[in-house]
């Protein structure tokens, strides 16, 4: 049994409960949707005002000079690479997850060219299918066919056909976190690449792109990385692709000399290759200051916290007879498991829109499943004793029945 006491002994002993304080969270408000969309940190707002009334507002077009906004994909890239194990100059940050996928799928299978096959999974992130299904009407089936086969035959999968294995590291319903390490080796003893999507484990807990040999990744901003809505995504590449990576958003940007606008393209040698267009300085500017978060943030310590919220809301779930109808479908073991759990019940969507009301904000993924995200950075324990206990009301109550909470938004 656990108790308030426990939960208050859990939070004293928290080495990153000073975090919170970085963050603007509403009073009173248990924020569990942090693997959707970040909290805000408290240092952006002071980087937007600076951005816009300074370096656009008086300073205008020198600013790309004088503030340094053309390296900002670099330099807004390496603070990624940090909390991601990758070295300076592999990760630069750009466009949204959906492009840059184009970008490093396209890469790869031209690193491959006797090679057609991207294998995934069916239930990855469904962008990430679209966008290979994109390709595959851009290239032709003979350069570019997507199979997709259940998470567990993946490893069976991966033959001398396989161009690219493309996985998402945490699958984003149930939280169910693939081996790396394994994944990437299977791929490399044939011969074929890895594009990991990090969307659910960069800033979530710690990896290791360089030491684990990854070819390629990609990741979001908005999510565990707090840059706000619509933040600019990212994109890995090992530094031994960087000089043959053959891209087809090939625009200035990627292009080895920019500003000498030349008539044909040539590509950069290194990682601005990814780069396409101009990039979004404002929004990057937001992501820019909310990576300070991770300042200092040891992420072995973070995945510990991540685990020990998990496990304390299991722990509260498990013990409360009003929550026995919510199913867990996530992994229970640490190994195998992310930093979100998901439980199946037939009235998912109205049961997290009761308990939005209440201040609790979870999400729902249909069918039938709600989600909860656990970010270290600003949660407290009590913040998940204070969750269950909400749920608990909500469940025992049924409140979730009142026909306010059936009609369904737009974005759920
Ligand atoms: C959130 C998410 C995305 C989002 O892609 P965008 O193109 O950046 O909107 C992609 N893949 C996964 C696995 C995600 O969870």
């Amino acid at each position: 049994m656990i108790t308030i006491t426990d939960i208050n002994v859990l939070d004293s002993k928290d080495p990153l409960k000073d975090k919170k304080q970085g963050f603007s969270i509403p009073p009173g408000l248990v924020y569990l949707d942090g693997n959707s969309l970040g909290a805000l940190p408290s240092g952006v707002q002071n980087a937007m005002t600076t951005a816009v009334e300074t370096e656009w507002g008086k300073d205008l077009i020198s600013s790309w000079n004088t503030h340094n906004w053309i390296d900002l994909p670099l330099s807004v890239g390496d603070k990624i690479g940090a909390i991601i194990g990758a070295a300076p100059g592999q990760v630069v940050c750009c466009d949204s997850i959906s492009v840059n996928l184009v970008k490093v799928l396209s890469a790869a299978l031209a690193l491959r060219p006797g090679r057609s096959v991207i294998l995934s999974q069916h239930d990855n992130f469904p962008t990430d299918l679209y966008m290979a299904e994109g390709l595959t009407a851009l290239l032709g089936e003979s350069r570019c066919r997507l199979k997709t086969v259940d998470a567990d035959d993946i490893v069976e999968e991966i033959n001398e056909s396989v161009a690219v294995v493309m996985l998402t590291h945490v699958n984003f319903r149930t939280g169910a976190l693939h081996d790396m390490a394994k994944l990437t080796e299977a791929a490399h003893r044939v011969g074929a690449l890895v594009v990991w999507d990090l969307a659910h484990s960069a800033g979530a807990l710690p990896l290791a792109l360089d030491e684990l040999n990854v070819d390629f990744a990609v990741g979001c901003g908005y999510k565990y990385l707090n840059g706000g809505p619509g933040a600019p995504a990212f994109i890995y590449a090992a530094r031994k692709h960087l000089a043959n990576i053959h891209q087809p958003i090939c625009g200035w940007m990627g292009h080895a000399n920019p500003f000498a606008f030349e008539p044909g393209y040539q590509p950069a040698k290194d990682i601005k290759v990814f780069l396409a267009g101009t990039p979004n300085i404002l929004s990057m500017k937001a992501l820019d200051a909310a990576l300070d978060a991770f300042d200092n943030v040891d992420m072995n310590t973070l995945r510990q916290k991540s685990l020990a919220l998990s496990d304390t809301f299991l722990r509260c779930i498990q013990q409360d007879p009003c929550l026995s109808q919510l199913q867990c479908v996530s992994p229970v073991y640490h190994k195998e498991r992310g930093s979100q759990l998901a439980f199946r019940h037939p009235h998912a969507y109205a049961i997290v829109q009761a308990l939005i009301e209440d201040k609790v904000v979870a999400d729902f993924r249909a069918p039938d499943l709600v989600r909860f995200g656990f970010t270290p950075l600003y949660l407290s324990y009590e913040d998940i004793w204070t969750a269950a206990d909400r749920l608990s009301e909500v469940m025992a109550s049924e409140k979730y029945l009142a026909p306010r909470f059936q009609t369904r938004n737009k974005v759920t």
